[in-house]
């Protein structure tokens, strides 16, 4: 038996299990995935995990579901049936499910809120039996030839391992101060219909994060939102075929340099506005923008005063801004999930990476199946593959592409049926 933990039951996690559930079902070897989860199946897309209160519409076609792009190429000669079979898990197919096809279709296909969407993800997890073990992942650690993926009370032996999700909404400037809320404080305040009185708010970030908070914002008391980027201005998601395609299908995009590849991250990712949020949004006068990063935040008089530094030409510019409630909405950290990392763990990614761990160093070291190039046990780490392979991955643009490339990686030798894959925390465990 071969195992593939997954930490998180999110979108990634929920598209893999369904590949492999439909490989296994056409008689194909495919890894066990067992995913460890703290909250629940899609816990991300409701109030319960912080980035939302559930009531926001997802930014990306729900079309790019679970199968998009439908373009299999992992079993040679039956990848139209494979690619048949996961029409049974789509969007579409969920809606005739729940009897709500036909509504969809004549509202003119609505993009669903975020929590309709974790409704989808939990509805094929259940179709597909995806096994999940409940627990919040502290610790990642290396036994033997297999990953020790950690929580309180059970550990999970795995062969593989994929890293999903953002890590927690909870990170904010300065904790404890009222005046500053992070991400999960603000979904708290929204989702219990707490409504913010302020005259001047600060939002921290671009990104799908941050739209959704200033369409929250909007019905709130405010007089003025201001959103902290580093860029320019606040650009506009390209959103053309072209755009589009690079995201679905990055056959591409390894003949780039890196440098055009960054630059059309820049252009289509990060800290970039869709064009819906810019025109429902941006034409509201109470917005503004600021260029800068954040290099302190102090309370002073009743207010934050935000220090911004901005680069012009050679020059560091720093200004001084004052608010009197300030959103930390600066968003996921792609690196956060280093700290789970056991000792073990981490001087076999620095062997593996030939130097220390860094952002750049990881992204840099990832290979076509979306893990780090010579780490054994496997490490998928598709959050970080946006540089390398192509700017989908991270997101939901083509979960079918990556379930592939997960799927289809080269997994060690399987591990005998007397070393188990779960075992409970108060067994003996003869690998820690
Ligand atoms: C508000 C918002 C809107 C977005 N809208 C879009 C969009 O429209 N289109 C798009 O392509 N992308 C969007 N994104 C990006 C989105 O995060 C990714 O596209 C997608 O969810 C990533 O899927 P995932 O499986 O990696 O993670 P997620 O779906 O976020 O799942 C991660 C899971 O990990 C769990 N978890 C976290 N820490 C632990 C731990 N220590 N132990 C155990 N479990 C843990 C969480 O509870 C969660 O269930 C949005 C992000 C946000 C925050």
């Amino acid at each position: 038996m071969t195992t593939l933990a997954v930490l998180g039951a999110g979108a990634k996690a929920v598209a893999v299990a369904a590949k492999a559930s439909v490989l296994r079902d056409m008689g194909i070897d495919t890894p066990d995935i067992i995913a460890v989860e703290r909250i629940g199946v899609g816990a991300n897309w409701q109030a319960s995990g912080g980035w939302t209160d559930g009531v926001h519409r997802l930014g990306t076609s729900p079309e790019k579901d679970v199968g998009f792009p439908y373009r299999s190429s992992l079993v040679p000669r039956r990848n139209a049936e494979l690619d048949e079979r996961m029409t049974r898990y789509s969007w579409q197919s969920f809606l005739i499910a729940t009897a709500s096809f036909a509504e969809w279709i004549d509202r003119g296909r609505p993009a669903p809120t975020h929590g309709r969407w974790g409704q989808y993800l939990r509805w094929v997890a259940d179709q597909v039996g995806l096994n999940i073990v409940q627990g919040e992942v502290d610790e990642l650690a290396v036994a033997g030839d297999r990953w020790a993926v950690h929580t309180h009370d059970t550990t999970v032996y795995a062969e593989a391992l994929m890293i999903t999700g953002p890590g927690q909404a909870e990170r904010s400037l300065l904790p404890g101060n009222p005046r500053v809320l992070s991400i999960a404080q603000f979904w708290d305040r929204a989702a219990a219909h707490d409504r913010i009185t302020a005259e001047r708010v600060a939002v921290i970030g671009g990104g799908e994060t941050a739209a959704s908070i200033l369409d929250e914002l909007f019905h709130h008391r405010v007089s003025t939102i201001t959103v902290i980027t580093p860029q320019v201005t606040l650009f506009t998601r390209g959103e053309s075929f072209f755009e589009n395609s690079l995201f679905s299908d990055p056959t591409d995009w390894a003949a780039l340099t890196l440098e055009e590849r960054r630059d059309a991250i820049a252009r289509t990712d990060r800290g970039v506005f869709s064009a819906s949020v810019q025109e429902a949004l941006l034409a509201d006068d109470r917005i503004h923008h600021l260029r800068g990063r954040v290099a302190h935040a102090v309370p002073r008089d009743g207010q934050i005063r935000l220090t911004l530094s901005s680069n012009r030409g050679s020059e560091n510019l720093e200004t001084v801004h004052g608010f009197d409630l300030v959103i930390d909405a600066s968003g996921a950290d792609p690196m956060w999930f280093t700290s789970l990392f056991s000792q073990d763990a981490l001087d076999l990614l620095e062997l593996g990476l030939g130097g220390p761990l860094t952002a750049d160093s990881v992204q840099e070291a990832i290979g076509y199946d979306l893990s780090v190039i010579d780490v054994t046990p496997k490490l998928f780490l598709p959050n970080l593959a946006g540089l390398n392979q192509g700017p989908g991955f991270p997101n939901l643009s083509c979960l079918g592409l990556l379930s592939d490339r997960v799927l289809g990686a080269e997994l060690r030798a399987s591990t005998p049926a007397d070393k188990p894959a779960i075992s409970r925390n108060d067994e003996q465990q003869p690998l820690r």
